[in-house]
């Protein structure tokens, strides 16, 4: 028995086979060859093969996603059948004498890159494609069958690290747990692995063998344990453990249908983080009562293009249909920092995390950002949507929005489509947009604590790093601080206030939130029960009296009357208003 010690990212315990998964990106080495012309024949059967496959896959997305899904597999044909790609293969086999994943690799390296350099937008974005191609062709040159996990039975995955591009593309049905050799506890793949709700391990230091495939392992997702090959005692032990675990399961479930209220009167309401409609059931299972956190990206970190507006429409309209009366709180896509999208084209920084993402994304590139707003608005006809903003940091990026939010309006009523009035509210998620929350408070509907990028940027303390883990502490008094802060600021302006972050699901500060006046918590779907029972067993004024005095709220900048009619988002019209004389440019916050 083999027995590696890693970080817990979520609780529970699984048993079954491993499955290692690798990474593709090898690099290839320019092989000679002797025989360049069987080297050509080789290339053509594979791009045949190629060509096979890209056919099946258009018809399976014809059938789940319709023709906008399905066109991806027709551009990598016609890629694929371009001339130009099978001259240039031939040119390098001929010309160096090697072998055909060597000409393959470099042509998809020279196109990706010329492709990477163009002007237009949409150009640009054929670099992945390409690059798609060439992986393709090499998987089967390789004798590889298709990417992905292929297992029939459902597998404990290991692998060294996953990027959450790669984790979102998995078989979630097929996996019963992710143990990774590295990674951090505050990335987004830990984050996905939540929502999944399923146990979950990082930063193993675990040595990736491909002799461990096929091997019976256990992880204990709560302990930080991953047996491999257990003796007889371990599988005992962890298998009446298992069966513990359900039932526990089990009686948490008779907790459904209850109110969400303390023992002394005071509610909260308990929302659902998400990724994308595969895990709306979990939240319905897990009885949300709306949900708190769409994490849009994952729509985009799924595809090797941008999602069209229909796509994201029928998405988003799936959503709101499924949870009928509950919110549905959508946010924009936050892509950048850890969840990288090649097809975008976005420039390597030196540090992504204080880069061009999410909302700098949208801003300084309104065609991707008008395409999502145009399915939301749309979307929002048919339930209970709010748009959400992440990675603000000032008022006048919300003038920025409202702008472009206007021009969408002006877009869709000149297309005589149709389009509700939903919510908007922003992310609290950077200490600037939490020290002006009183600004920000006037201009939104809502704000969402999003104590992850919270936390990494207040402390300085990188999430992706593992070897910062230590400092990253989400339960310091400067984050507490500022939470009680945001909450309060707030509530003087008259607006809701949540908490999205990976806190807002740790047990040990939901009093702590009852007694600050949190008005929601956002969690992974297998959190929402745990919590309500802690909801149900607290007097939060019994909590206020006893409470340590560890941390002091700060003295507070004087709030100001709530100026509403500001708001980038009303519901409607209200008395009084001067719309749209009468709204903030954000010229007056600019020191
Ligand atoms: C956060 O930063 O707390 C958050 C909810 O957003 P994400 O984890 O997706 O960055
Ligand atoms: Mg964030």
């Amino acid at each position: 028995m083999q027995v590696y010690h890693g970080k817990s990212v979520f609780g529970g315990i699984a048993i079954g086979r491993i499955l290692v998964y690798g990474r593709e990106e090898k690099p290839v080495k320019p092989e000679k060859t002797k025989d360049a012309k069987a080297e050509m024949l080789r290339y053509r059967k594979a791009a045949q093969t190629a060509l096979k496959q890209l056919d099946g896959l258009y018809q399976k997305a014809l059938q789940e996603a319709g023709e906008d899904g399905a066109a991806i597999f027709e551009i990598h044909r016609m890629m694929l059948e371009d001339n130009a790609y099978g001259e240039s293969v031939e040119n390098i086999i001929y010309g160096q004498q090697v072998k055909a994943e060597y000409a393959v690799a470099r042509t998809g390296e020279h196109f990706a890159r010329m492709f990477a350099d163009m002007e237009d937008a949409y150009m640009r974005e054929r670099a992945a494609d390409v690059k798609d191609i060439s992986e393709r062709l090499l998987a089967i040159l390789g004798g590889e069958g298709e990417k992905g996990i292929r297992t029939k039975e459902p597998v404990i995955l290991l692998a060294e690290d996953l990027s959450p591009s790669e984790t979102v593309r998995l078989d979630k049905e097929m996996i019963l747990s992710f143990v990774t050799a590295r990674g951090s506890l505050n990335s987004h793949t830990a984050i996905l692995a939540r929502t999944m709700g399923i146990p979950a391990l990082v930063d193993t230091g675990l040595p990736l063998d491909g002799k461990l495939d096929g091997m019976l392992g256990i992880v204990d997702g709560l302990a930080g344990v991953i047996y491999i090959d257990p003796d007889e005692e371990t599988l005992t032990g962890m298998g009446k453990a298992l069966e513990q675990e359900k039932e526990k399961a089990k009686l948490l479930q008779t907790l459904k249908g209850r109110e969400n209220v303390t023992l002394d009167g005071q509610s909260i309401l308990l929302y659902a983080n998400i990724g994308n409609i595969g895990d709306l059931a979990a939240a319905l299972q897990n009885d949300a009562g709306g949900i708190g956190l769409l994490r849009s990206e994952f729509i985009y970190l799924e595809r090797d293009r941008f999602p069209t507006e229909e796509e994201q429409f029928r998405i988003y309209r799936t959503v709101a249909e499924t949870m009928g009366k509950k919110p549905v709180i959508i946010r924009t896509l936050d892509i950048g920092a850890d969840k990288q999208c090649d097809y975008f084209g976005m420039e390597k920084e030196g540090n992504p995390a204080l880069g061009c993402r999410a909302i700098r994304i949208c801003l300084t590139r309104p065609d991707i950002f008008r395409t999502q707003l145009r399915a939301l608005f749309r979307a929002s006809v048919y339930g209970e949507i709010s748009i959400m903003y992440p990675m603000i940091t000032s008022v006048k990026e919300i003038c920025r929005i409202r702008k472009i939010v206007e021009e969408v309006k002006e877009e869709l009523n000149a297309r005589g489509v149709a389009y509700g009035n939903p919510g908007q509210g922003i992310m609290i998620e950077t200490p600037a947009a939490a020290l002006i929350s009183d600004l920000l408070a006037r201009e939104v509907d809502f704000f969402s604590i999003g104590t992850n990028d919270l936390t990494q940027y207040l402390l300085a303390a990188d999430r992706q790093n593992r070897a910062v883990d230590e400092f990253y502490d989400s339960h310091h008094p400067a984050v507490l601080r500022l939470i009680q802060m945001v909450v309060e600021n707030a509530h003087q302006a008259g607006i809701r206030v949540g908490i999205c972050g990976e806190l807002g699901a740790d047990p040990g500060l939901t009093r702590e939130f009852l007694a600050m006046g949190v008005d929601e918590l956002s969690v992974s779907p297998g959190r929402i029960l745990p919590l309500r029972r802690i909801i149900l067993e607290t007097d939060v004024s019994e909590y206020r009296k006893m409470r340590q005095k560890e941390w002091q709220p700060p003295v507070y900048m004087e709030t100001q009357e709530c100026h509403r009619s500001n708001s980038i988002c009303r519901q409607g019209p209200e008395e009084g208003d001067t719309f749209p004389a009468g709204r903030s440019t954000g010229d007056e916050y600019l020191a």
